[in-house]
């Protein structure tokens, strides 16, 4: 009986030690993962999805060319 008790503690030491590795690993992969930031952003005038450091960001806007956010502040703007 005291044996098997034995046997189940070195089990769960080594699964707890193989869960410790795998996590660690898992937490690596992670980090490398937000690295790699090529988030898109949407140009509030004609939809299209550009990468938000090519983006033209004006406030909370984003727009694909200062053509475009000049095309929506006209059509937005209440000052004539
Ligand atoms: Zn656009």
């Amino acid at each position: 009986m005291f044996r098997i008790l034995i046997i189940i503690a070195a089990a769960l030491l080594l699964f707890l030690i193989i869960k410790n590795r795998l996590s660690s690993r898992s937490r690596r992969q992670k980090k490398t993962t937000s690295l790699k930031t090529d988030d898109m952003v949407k140009c509030l005038q004609c939809g299209t999805y550009i990468p938000r450091k090519e983006a033209i960001i004006s406030g909370t806007e984003n727009f694909c060319c200062q053509q475009h956010q000049r095309d929506w502040d006209e059509s937005h703007s209440h000052r004539s």
